[in-house]
Protein backbone atom coordinates (compact mmCIF):
# COMPACT_ATOMS: atom_id res chain seq x y z
CA UNK A 1 0.00 0.00 0.00
CA UNK A 2 1.41 3.51 -1.25
CA UNK A 3 1.61 6.12 1.96
CA UNK A 4 0.09 9.26 1.47
CA UNK A 5 1.30 10.30 4.68
CA UNK A 6 4.93 10.55 5.89
CA UNK A 7 6.22 11.59 9.75
CA UNK A 8 9.56 11.67 9.37
CA UNK A 9 12.69 12.83 11.44
CA UNK A 10 11.35 11.33 15.17
CA UNK A 11 14.12 11.68 17.44
CA UNK A 12 11.96 8.93 19.27
CA UNK A 13 8.79 7.20 18.84
CA UNK A 14 7.26 6.05 22.48
CA UNK A 15 3.92 3.32 21.85
CA UNK A 16 2.59 0.90 23.53
CA UNK A 17 1.40 -1.95 21.33
CA UNK A 18 -1.36 -4.77 20.99
CA UNK A 19 -5.18 -4.34 21.16
CA UNK A 20 -5.86 -5.16 24.54
CA UNK A 21 -4.62 -3.16 27.98
CA UNK A 22 -1.55 -3.72 29.50
CA UNK A 23 -1.41 -5.09 33.08
CA UNK A 24 1.01 -6.49 35.76
CA UNK A 25 4.22 -6.47 34.92
CA UNK A 26 3.77 -5.77 31.64
CA UNK A 27 1.79 -1.90 32.46
CA UNK A 28 4.98 -0.20 32.08
CA UNK A 29 5.72 -2.25 28.07
CA UNK A 30 6.69 0.44 25.79
CA UNK A 31 8.01 0.39 22.82
CA UNK A 32 10.88 3.20 22.48
CA UNK A 33 12.02 3.61 18.63
CA UNK A 34 14.92 6.20 18.17
CA UNK A 35 15.06 7.51 14.92
CA UNK A 36 11.57 6.41 13.98
CA UNK A 37 9.19 6.66 11.00
CA UNK A 38 5.15 6.83 10.22
CA UNK A 39 3.44 6.06 7.55
CA UNK A 40 -0.27 6.46 6.61
CA UNK A 41 -3.05 6.00 3.79
CA UNK A 42 -6.02 7.64 4.19
CA UNK A 43 -5.75 7.65 7.80
CA UNK A 44 -4.75 4.65 9.02
CA UNK A 45 -1.14 3.68 9.95
CA UNK A 46 0.84 1.47 7.69
CA UNK A 47 4.44 1.73 8.60
CA UNK A 48 5.85 2.74 12.24
CA UNK A 49 9.18 1.47 12.91
CA UNK A 50 12.75 2.26 12.24
CA UNK A 51 13.49 4.32 9.56
CA UNK A 52 16.51 2.32 8.51
CA UNK A 53 13.85 -0.77 7.92
CA UNK A 54 10.92 1.11 6.41
CA UNK A 55 9.96 -0.46 3.16
CA UNK A 56 7.39 2.23 2.10
CA UNK A 57 5.91 3.13 -1.24
CA UNK A 58 5.31 6.57 -1.73
CA UNK A 59 2.55 7.86 -3.29
CA UNK A 60 2.02 10.92 -6.00
CA UNK A 61 1.75 13.75 -3.74
CA UNK A 62 2.57 12.25 -0.41
CA UNK A 63 2.40 14.96 2.28
CA UNK A 64 5.68 14.82 4.31
CA UNK A 65 6.32 15.95 7.29
CA UNK A 66 9.23 16.89 9.46
CA UNK A 67 9.33 16.01 13.47
CA UNK A 68 12.06 17.99 13.68
CA UNK A 69 14.33 15.57 15.80
CA UNK A 70 11.56 15.58 18.51
CA UNK A 71 9.57 12.96 19.83
CA UNK A 72 6.34 11.15 18.79
CA UNK A 73 3.41 9.68 21.17
CA UNK A 74 0.32 8.26 20.23
CA UNK A 75 -2.55 11.02 20.88
CA UNK A 76 -4.19 11.10 24.54
CA UNK A 77 -7.18 9.56 24.91
CA UNK A 78 -9.46 11.15 27.62
CA UNK A 79 -11.62 8.17 28.81
CA UNK A 80 -13.68 9.96 31.50
CA UNK A 81 -15.14 13.92 31.09
CA UNK A 82 -17.99 15.78 31.96
CA UNK A 83 -17.76 18.24 28.92
CA UNK A 84 -20.84 19.71 27.73
CA UNK A 85 -21.76 21.79 31.13
CA UNK A 86 -22.93 25.32 31.60
CA UNK A 87 -22.23 27.75 34.13
CA UNK A 88 -19.57 28.40 36.69
CA UNK A 89 -18.78 27.24 40.35
CA UNK A 90 -16.17 29.27 41.15
CA UNK A 91 -18.06 30.67 44.30
CA UNK A 92 -17.41 27.23 45.50
CA UNK A 93 -14.19 26.59 44.73
CA UNK A 94 -13.43 29.55 47.15
CA UNK A 95 -15.31 28.35 49.40
CA UNK A 96 -13.49 25.27 49.51
CA UNK A 97 -10.11 27.11 49.45
CA UNK A 98 -11.75 28.41 52.59
CA UNK A 99 -11.74 24.72 54.08
CA UNK A 100 -15.18 24.32 53.58
CA UNK A 101 -15.80 20.38 52.01
CA UNK A 102 -17.45 19.30 48.48
CA UNK A 103 -19.55 17.29 50.93
CA UNK A 104 -20.64 19.92 53.16
CA UNK A 105 -21.49 22.37 50.33
CA UNK A 106 -23.34 19.63 48.17
CA UNK A 107 -25.54 19.61 51.78
CA UNK A 108 -26.25 23.42 51.08
CA UNK A 109 -27.54 22.90 48.12
CA UNK A 110 -24.52 23.54 45.91
CA UNK A 111 -22.62 21.08 44.05
CA UNK A 112 -23.83 19.19 40.79
CA UNK A 113 -27.38 20.86 41.40
CA UNK A 114 -25.87 24.29 40.47
CA UNK A 115 -24.50 22.89 37.07
CA UNK A 116 -27.83 21.23 36.42
CA UNK A 117 -29.54 24.75 36.82
CA UNK A 118 -27.42 26.20 34.19
CA UNK A 119 -27.63 23.45 31.85
CA UNK A 120 -31.20 23.37 32.35
CA UNK A 121 -31.33 26.92 31.11
CA UNK A 122 -28.55 27.20 28.56
CA UNK A 123 -30.18 27.13 24.94
CA UNK A 124 -28.61 23.60 22.66
CA UNK A 125 -26.82 26.14 20.35
CA UNK A 126 -24.74 28.04 23.79
CA UNK A 127 -23.99 24.34 24.89
CA UNK A 128 -22.80 23.64 21.88
CA UNK A 129 -20.43 26.36 21.47
CA UNK A 130 -19.10 26.63 25.04
CA UNK A 131 -18.46 22.46 24.95
CA UNK A 132 -16.43 23.35 21.32
CA UNK A 133 -14.30 25.71 23.27
CA UNK A 134 -13.06 23.09 25.44
CA UNK A 135 -13.11 20.57 23.19
CA UNK A 136 -10.39 23.23 20.91
CA UNK A 137 -8.25 23.23 24.31
CA UNK A 138 -8.51 19.49 25.02
CA UNK A 139 -7.07 19.16 21.51
CA UNK A 140 -4.50 21.54 21.62
CA UNK A 141 -2.88 19.86 24.85
CA UNK A 142 -2.65 16.56 22.53
CA UNK A 143 -6.09 14.52 23.18
CA UNK A 144 -7.22 12.89 19.87
CA UNK A 145 -10.68 10.89 21.63
CA UNK A 146 -12.55 11.86 24.07
CA UNK A 147 -15.59 10.23 26.33
CA UNK A 148 -17.79 12.88 27.35
CA UNK A 149 -21.14 12.04 29.55
CA UNK A 150 -24.49 13.72 30.11
CA UNK A 151 -25.67 14.13 33.48
CA UNK A 152 -26.19 18.12 34.42
CA UNK A 153 -29.82 17.45 32.70
CA UNK A 154 -31.31 15.36 34.88
CA UNK A 155 -34.79 15.22 33.26
CA UNK A 156 -35.53 13.70 29.79
CA UNK A 157 -35.26 17.02 27.55
CA UNK A 158 -32.08 18.12 29.30
CA UNK A 159 -30.07 15.07 29.30
CA UNK A 160 -31.12 14.59 25.15
CA UNK A 161 -30.14 18.43 25.24
CA UNK A 162 -26.63 17.40 26.43
CA UNK A 163 -26.18 14.75 24.28
CA UNK A 164 -27.56 16.09 21.26
CA UNK A 165 -24.86 18.52 21.49
CA UNK A 166 -22.22 15.64 21.99
CA UNK A 167 -23.29 14.14 18.40
CA UNK A 168 -23.01 17.60 17.19
CA UNK A 169 -19.45 18.30 18.14
CA UNK A 170 -18.72 14.22 17.15
CA UNK A 171 -19.84 15.15 13.71
CA UNK A 172 -18.02 18.63 13.38
CA UNK A 173 -14.84 18.69 15.41
CA UNK A 174 -11.24 16.57 15.03
CA UNK A 175 -11.32 14.95 18.09
CA UNK A 176 -13.60 12.06 18.61
CA UNK A 177 -15.99 12.08 21.36
CA UNK A 178 -17.82 9.00 22.31
CA UNK A 179 -21.01 9.62 24.63
CA UNK A 180 -22.25 8.05 27.49
CA UNK A 181 -25.87 8.68 29.29
CA UNK A 182 -25.03 9.99 33.19
CA UNK A 183 -28.55 10.71 33.73
CA UNK A 184 -27.64 8.84 37.18
CA UNK A 185 -25.29 11.48 37.95
CA UNK A 186 -27.66 12.30 41.01
CA UNK A 187 -30.84 13.01 41.81
CA UNK A 188 -32.79 15.87 40.59
CA UNK A 189 -34.14 18.73 42.99
CA UNK A 190 -37.65 17.98 42.10
CA UNK A 191 -37.24 14.31 43.54
CA UNK A 192 -34.54 14.33 46.37
CA UNK A 193 -38.10 13.46 48.79
CA UNK A 194 -39.25 10.82 46.35
CA UNK A 195 -36.12 9.35 44.84
CA UNK A 196 -37.66 5.84 43.82
CA UNK A 197 -39.73 7.92 40.88
CA UNK A 198 -36.61 9.27 39.46
CA UNK A 199 -35.34 5.93 39.38
CA UNK A 200 -38.49 5.11 37.78
CA UNK A 201 -38.60 7.43 35.01
CA UNK A 202 -34.57 6.60 34.41
CA UNK A 203 -35.55 2.87 33.94
CA UNK A 204 -38.84 3.40 32.08
CA UNK A 205 -38.19 7.66 30.09
CA UNK A 206 -34.61 8.58 30.18
CA UNK A 207 -32.66 4.97 29.19
CA UNK A 208 -34.95 3.77 26.50
CA UNK A 209 -35.04 7.06 25.31
CA UNK A 210 -31.49 7.90 24.46
CA UNK A 211 -31.07 4.18 23.35
CA UNK A 212 -33.95 4.86 20.48
CA UNK A 213 -32.37 8.04 19.70
CA UNK A 214 -28.68 6.16 19.31
CA UNK A 215 -27.19 9.22 21.48
CA UNK A 216 -25.10 7.48 24.09
CA UNK A 217 -23.19 4.50 23.98
CA UNK A 218 -22.61 4.32 27.96
CA UNK A 219 -24.37 4.47 31.01
CA UNK A 220 -22.96 5.79 33.55
CA UNK A 221 -24.08 6.09 37.54
CA UNK A 222 -22.38 7.72 40.72
CA UNK A 223 -22.62 5.46 43.29
CA UNK A 224 -21.94 7.09 46.74
CA UNK A 225 -23.36 7.74 50.09
CA UNK A 226 -25.87 10.61 49.26
CA UNK A 227 -26.22 10.15 46.16
CA UNK A 228 -27.24 6.30 44.49
CA UNK A 229 -26.94 3.30 47.04
CA UNK A 230 -25.13 -0.29 45.94
CA UNK A 231 -28.73 -1.66 45.26
CA UNK A 232 -29.77 1.09 43.19
CA UNK A 233 -26.60 1.08 41.09
CA UNK A 234 -27.34 -2.64 40.59
CA UNK A 235 -30.78 -1.88 39.68
CA UNK A 236 -30.11 0.48 36.73
CA UNK A 237 -26.96 -1.06 35.70
CA UNK A 238 -29.15 -4.38 34.81
CA UNK A 239 -31.72 -2.05 33.38
CA UNK A 240 -28.69 -0.23 30.83
CA UNK A 241 -27.07 -3.44 30.18
CA UNK A 242 -30.39 -5.26 29.15
CA UNK A 243 -31.71 -1.91 26.70
CA UNK A 244 -28.01 -2.47 24.89
CA UNK A 245 -25.65 0.12 27.30
CA UNK A 246 -22.04 -0.74 27.91
CA UNK A 247 -21.43 0.71 31.87
CA UNK A 248 -19.20 2.77 33.74
CA UNK A 249 -19.69 3.74 37.51
CA UNK A 250 -18.31 6.26 39.35
CA UNK A 251 -16.90 4.20 42.52
CA UNK A 252 -15.71 4.39 46.13
CA UNK A 253 -14.77 8.58 44.70
CA UNK A 254 -15.31 9.67 48.38
CA UNK A 255 -16.18 6.86 50.95
CA UNK A 256 -16.46 2.67 50.18
CA UNK A 257 -19.08 2.03 49.16
CA UNK A 258 -18.58 -1.62 47.74
CA UNK A 259 -18.58 0.33 43.73
CA UNK A 260 -15.52 -1.46 42.75
CA UNK A 261 -17.53 -4.62 43.47
CA UNK A 262 -20.39 -3.70 42.15
CA UNK A 263 -18.50 -2.94 38.94
CA UNK A 264 -17.31 -6.16 38.57
CA UNK A 265 -20.48 -7.80 39.43
CA UNK A 266 -22.45 -6.36 36.76
CA UNK A 267 -19.92 -6.44 33.97
CA UNK A 268 -18.87 -3.08 33.50
CA UNK A 269 -16.29 -1.47 31.09
CA UNK A 270 -14.28 0.34 33.54
CA UNK A 271 -14.97 1.96 37.00
CA UNK A 272 -14.01 5.62 37.97
CA UNK A 273 -12.38 7.07 40.54
CA UNK A 274 -11.74 4.42 43.03
CA UNK A 275 -9.57 6.29 46.08
CA UNK A 276 -11.33 4.50 48.82
CA UNK A 277 -11.74 0.90 46.39
CA UNK A 278 -11.09 -1.91 49.03
CA UNK A 279 -8.63 -5.10 48.79
CA UNK A 280 -11.18 -7.42 47.86
CA UNK A 281 -13.22 -4.46 45.32
CA UNK A 282 -9.96 -4.27 43.41
CA UNK A 283 -9.54 -7.97 43.28
CA UNK A 284 -12.53 -8.34 41.60
CA UNK A 285 -11.72 -5.77 39.11
CA UNK A 286 -8.93 -7.97 38.46
CA UNK A 287 -10.71 -10.63 37.50
CA UNK A 288 -13.52 -9.48 35.94
CA UNK A 289 -11.29 -7.06 33.45
CA UNK A 290 -12.72 -4.17 34.85
CA UNK A 291 -10.74 -0.74 33.72
CA UNK A 292 -9.65 1.40 36.52
CA UNK A 293 -10.10 4.84 35.64
CA UNK A 294 -8.04 6.83 37.71
CA UNK A 295 -8.68 10.41 37.83
CA UNK A 296 -5.61 12.71 39.70
CA UNK A 297 -7.15 15.77 38.98
CA UNK A 298 -9.67 15.46 41.11
CA UNK A 299 -8.17 14.68 44.75
CA UNK A 300 -5.55 17.84 43.57
CA UNK A 301 -8.73 19.89 42.74
CA UNK A 302 -10.89 18.61 45.96
CA UNK A 303 -7.23 19.14 48.53
CA UNK A 304 -7.28 15.79 49.65
CA UNK A 305 -4.17 14.33 50.39
CA UNK A 306 -5.36 10.60 49.47
CA UNK A 307 -5.10 9.48 45.82
CA UNK A 308 -6.01 6.39 44.34
CA UNK A 309 -4.20 3.07 44.61
CA UNK A 310 -2.25 2.79 41.53
CA UNK A 311 0.42 0.25 42.81
CA UNK A 312 -1.87 -1.58 44.11
CA UNK A 313 -4.02 -2.18 41.59
CA UNK A 314 -1.10 -2.79 38.99
CA UNK A 315 0.19 -5.20 41.43
CA UNK A 316 -2.99 -6.91 41.47
CA UNK A 317 -3.13 -7.27 37.38
CA UNK A 318 -6.00 -4.31 37.14
CA UNK A 319 -6.08 -2.36 33.82
CA UNK A 320 -5.46 1.38 34.97
CA UNK A 321 -6.33 4.30 32.99
CA UNK A 322 -5.68 8.00 33.39
CA UNK A 323 -8.14 10.69 32.48
CA UNK A 324 -8.96 14.98 33.31
CA UNK A 325 -12.30 13.74 34.98
CA UNK A 326 -13.04 17.63 33.68
CA UNK A 327 -15.95 19.02 35.54
CA UNK A 328 -16.73 22.55 36.60
CA UNK A 329 -17.13 21.31 40.77
CA UNK A 330 -13.90 18.86 40.96
CA UNK A 331 -11.53 18.53 38.02
CA UNK A 332 -11.53 21.73 36.08
CA UNK A 333 -8.88 21.15 33.51
CA UNK A 334 -9.25 19.82 30.18
CA UNK A 335 -5.39 19.02 30.40
CA UNK A 336 -4.12 15.17 30.17
CA UNK A 337 -0.62 16.05 30.07
CA UNK A 338 -1.38 17.55 33.89
CA UNK A 339 -3.12 14.54 34.61
CA UNK A 340 -0.32 12.26 33.59
CA UNK A 341 1.99 14.19 35.66
CA UNK A 342 -0.26 13.47 38.53
CA UNK A 343 -0.24 9.59 38.22
CA UNK A 344 3.64 9.86 38.04
CA UNK A 345 4.08 12.67 41.09
CA UNK A 346 1.10 11.57 43.21
CA UNK A 347 0.31 8.13 42.51
CA UNK A 348 4.08 6.79 42.09
CA UNK A 349 3.16 5.68 38.47
CA UNK A 350 6.02 5.47 36.36
CA UNK A 351 6.17 7.28 33.17
CA UNK A 352 6.03 4.71 30.98
CA UNK A 353 2.81 3.49 33.16
CA UNK A 354 1.36 6.89 33.02
CA UNK A 355 1.21 6.93 28.82
CA UNK A 356 0.34 3.17 28.52
CA UNK A 357 -2.89 4.67 30.97
CA UNK A 358 -3.46 7.39 28.84
CA UNK A 359 -3.13 5.52 25.34
CA UNK A 360 -3.65 2.14 25.05
CA UNK A 361 -5.69 1.09 28.61
CA UNK A 362 -7.97 4.50 28.06
CA UNK A 363 -8.59 3.71 24.42
CA UNK A 364 -9.80 0.02 26.33
CA UNK A 365 -12.06 1.75 28.64
CA UNK A 366 -13.83 2.51 25.95
CA UNK A 367 -13.73 -0.43 23.28
CA UNK A 368 -11.81 1.05 21.04
CA UNK A 369 -8.00 -0.50 22.01
CA UNK A 370 -8.53 -2.18 18.53
CA UNK A 371 -8.34 0.71 16.47
CA UNK A 372 -6.32 3.77 18.92
CA UNK A 373 -4.33 3.86 21.37
CA UNK A 374 -0.99 3.00 20.12
CA UNK A 375 1.23 3.80 16.54
CA UNK A 376 1.12 0.45 14.58
CA UNK A 377 -0.36 -0.45 11.51
CA UNK A 378 -3.72 -0.77 11.07
CA UNK A 379 -4.65 1.63 13.41
CA UNK A 380 -5.84 5.28 13.08
CA UNK A 381 -2.90 7.68 12.74
CA UNK A 382 -4.06 10.46 15.85
CA UNK A 383 -0.19 11.15 16.62
CA UNK A 384 1.59 13.80 18.90
CA UNK A 385 4.68 15.37 18.11
CA UNK A 386 6.18 16.62 21.57
CA UNK A 387 8.25 19.56 21.85
CA UNK A 388 11.06 17.90 23.06
CA UNK A 389 12.96 14.87 21.84
CA UNK A 390 12.28 12.45 24.60
CA UNK A 391 8.85 11.53 26.22
CA UNK A 392 10.46 11.76 29.48
CA UNK A 393 9.58 15.47 29.17
CA UNK A 394 6.13 15.05 29.31
CA UNK A 395 6.80 14.62 33.60
CA UNK A 396 10.39 15.82 33.92
CA UNK A 397 9.21 19.43 32.06
CA UNK A 398 5.92 19.88 34.01
CA UNK A 399 2.97 22.59 33.91
CA UNK A 400 3.63 23.47 30.49
CA UNK A 401 1.70 22.41 27.13
CA UNK A 402 4.61 19.55 25.97
CA UNK A 403 2.60 19.37 22.60
CA UNK A 404 3.98 20.73 19.33
CA UNK A 405 1.70 19.27 16.79
CA UNK A 406 -1.39 16.73 16.50
CA UNK A 407 -2.36 14.85 13.85
CA UNK A 408 -5.99 13.53 13.80
CA UNK A 409 -6.43 10.48 11.12
CA UNK A 410 -3.59 11.60 8.84
CA UNK A 411 -4.73 15.49 9.02
CA UNK A 412 -2.63 17.88 11.06
CA UNK A 413 -5.23 19.57 13.39
CA UNK A 414 -2.63 21.39 15.73
CA UNK A 415 0.48 23.05 14.46
CA UNK A 416 3.03 24.76 16.21
CA UNK A 417 0.65 25.04 19.33
CA UNK A 418 -2.31 26.14 17.36
CA UNK A 419 -4.90 25.34 16.00
CA UNK A 420 -5.59 24.82 12.56
CA UNK A 421 -8.44 26.73 11.78
CA UNK A 422 -10.27 24.63 8.89
CA UNK A 423 -12.92 22.42 10.82
CA UNK A 424 -14.08 19.05 9.11
ZN1 LIG B 1 -16.87 12.03 36.71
Amino acid sequence: MKADFIVENISEMATAAGRSPLTGTHASDLRVIRDALIASHNGRIIYAGPRKAADVEVAHGVRRMDAGARAVIPGFVDSHTHLPFAGDRSNEFLMRMQGRSYQEIAAGGGGIVTTVRATREISEDELFAISQERLDRMLLYGTTTAEAKSGYGLDLESEMKQLRVLRRLAASHPVTVISTCMCAHDFPPEYRSSRDEYISIISDQILPAVRQAGLAEFFDIFVESGVYTRLQGEVLCRRAASLGFLLKVHADELSDTGGASLAAEVGAVSAEHLLFASEEGIKKMAAAGVVATLLPGVPLFLMMDRHAPARTMIESGVAVAVATDLNPGSSYTESMPLIIQLACFRMKMKIEEALVAATLNAAHGLRRAHEIGSLEPGKWMDALILNSRSFIDLVYHFGVNPINTVIKRGRIVVGNGYLKKDRK
